[in-house]
């Protein structure tokens, strides 16, 4: 039997659950930094709170922040056919963002804000204590390896992490909102995706069932949210 991790809460799925709704509850009125005063209410998170895996997006944006979950617009689409193409749903994983509110216009979060809200994240972190956590982008990454290295550079490089005093094997990817326009991006996040199955102990996706995603991912998207409104500092 594997030794016990002596970081781990020892929380059941139950118990993560509503560890997580409470904490959900108490950061609701957060006002710990600028972003509380041009928001629609703070975007927590969503998901399995017992998964193995975990997506660290940047910050909400326009849909996100009306909506209240993380991953609703145009760059979720895309990751919900990433996830699909490996066998799994979005409702199998817990997704989450650095920051837990919209930054004016979607223009990338500050250094302050980042720090003003990273306990959030850390916290979250530390209730579903998943073994693989995706970054997705050059904010995620960057915290949560501590290093300045961007995402072009480790992008599909599983490393080991600390985090909350816990290992956990840390998979940095590009954003999906990034490759929404560039199909090569798109390739290489398909071919890092297909890397998941396996970090996770799991079989990949037959091939049959791996669902392709053809560029640009929908006609729709591409008119309904021009590349200029993306978010910015994805690379
Ligand atoms: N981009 C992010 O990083 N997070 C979201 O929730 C949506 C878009």
């Amino acid at each position: 039997m594997a030794a016990a991790d002596p970081a781990s809460l020892g929380l059941t799925p139950a118990g993560r659950r509503s560890a997580l709704e409470a904490y959900a509850t108490e950061i609701a009125p957060c006002a710990r930094c600028r972003l509380a005063e041009g928001r629609t209410q703070v975007v927590f998170g969503t998901g399995d709170p017992d998964a193995n895996l975990m997506f660290i997006g940047e910050a909400p944006g326009f849909h996100e922040d009306k909506q209240g979950f993380p991953f609703v617009g145009q760059a979720g689409k895309l990751l919900d056919k990433l996830l699909g193409g490996i066998g799994l749903a979005r409702e199998d994983v817990y997704i989450a963002n650095v920051i837990k509110c919209r930054p004016p216009g979607n223009r990338d979060p500050q250094a302050d804000e980042i720090e003003a809200c990273e306990a959030h994240l850390f916290r979250q972190l530390e209730l579903v204590e998943p073994r693989l956590v995706a970054t997705l982008g050059n904010f995620a990454t960057k915290l949560l390896t501590g290093k300045p290295h961007g995402i072009t550079r480790v992008h599909g490089r599983p490393q080991e992490a600390t985090v909350g005093g816990r290992t956990v094997t840390l998979y940095p990817l590009y954003h999906p909102a990034a490759a929404l326009y560039t199909p090569a991006m798109l390739r290489t996040l398909e071919e890092d995706f297909a890397g998941i199955p396996a970090l996770i102990g799991e079989e990949p996706a037959p091939a049959a069932a791996a669902e392709v995603i053809r560029f640009p991912v929908s006609a729709a998207s591409a008119v309904a949210t021009p590349p200029q409104q993306q978010q910015l500092g994805l690379f």
